[in-house]
């Protein structure tokens, strides 16, 4: 069983040899500044620095089985929350790297709302790390995005999940199947709202289409944060009802 130090030790053994040389080229000409704290980003690929990345906080064991919610304490065996247990979630699986805390929170919203697209790569290398230390032995036939509504979409310009997918993708070397999944429905923000509205307000929010494409696969959800799961959750069920085999989610924080 792979443990949360895992997903650490993956994401800072990442970056090795030549690429750490040819990194530091462009850095002699015009230094990376860390997006969190604004300091130069010197010996190591990406827009964040060593201190900042060390002030992370790591998912680690223990944490549920099913949705992945950190517990503090010593759990000797698979562990269920009372979530999970009460409401079996669609997803087989969710995990994420980090929580939302120190400087996590900043880089998101600079993410997702400042157009920062240029952390995709730090992200997706968080995720990365991720999936390969929790789901050490599983093929995923395909990445999937958490869909925005059209509307949304427009007003953005971008969808976060989106680039994520797709920068993912190309790191597991597996496909990007992000179109079989759309959002039907305009929800509000889920920021405020308690477990049982959120799961109210995703309802029914999501279809997916090309049922021959989700029949008898294995999907891999990716979002950039997971709270409750109720987004997640909804996703996960458009797909397992029309035919996916397993589908599992990951995230880059966790609320
Ligand atoms: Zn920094
Ligand atoms: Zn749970």
């Amino acid at each position: 069983m792979a443990t949360g130090t895992t997903i650490q030790s993956l994401f800072f053994s990442g970056g090795a040899g030549l690429w750490r040389i040819v990194s530091r080229l462009p850095d002699m000409i015009w230094p990376r500044l860390c997006a969190s704290c604004g300091l130069e980003a010197r010996d190591r690929p990406g827009h964040v620095c060593w201190d900042c990345l060390s002030a992370m906080e790591w998912v680690q064991e223990p944490f549920c089985d099913g949705c992945g919610d950190p517990v503090y304490g010593t759990v000797g065996h698979v562990y269920r929350c009372s979530f999970c247990a009460e409401h079996r979630p669609w997803f087989d699986r969710a995990r994420s790297a980090a929580r939302y805390r120190g400087p996590l929170p900043a880089l998101m919203q600079a993410f997702k709302y400042g157009r920062a697209v240029w952390l995709t790569p730090d992200f997706a290398a968080m995720l990365e790390a991720c999936v390969r230390a929790q789901w050490p032995n599983t093929r995923f036939d395909a990445v999937v995005a958490v869909p925005l509504h059209p509307r949304k979409r427009r007003e953005r310009s971008y969808n976060q999940s989106q680039r994520l997918a797709s920068a993912l993708a190309r790191r597991l070397k597996t496909q990007d199947m992000s179109r079989v999944l759309c959002r039907v429905r305009p929800t509000t923000t889920q920021t405020g709202l308690n477990a049982r509205q959120r799961r109210a307000n995703v309802r029914d929010a999501f279809a997916a289409r090309h049922r021959d494409w989700i029949e008898g696969r294995v999907f891999l959800l990716v979002d950039d944060v997971m709270t409750t799961g109720a987004t997640l959750n909804a996703c996960s069920r458009a797909l397992k009802k029309a035919g996916a085999r397993e589908t599992h989610a990951v995230t880059v924080a966790r609320g």
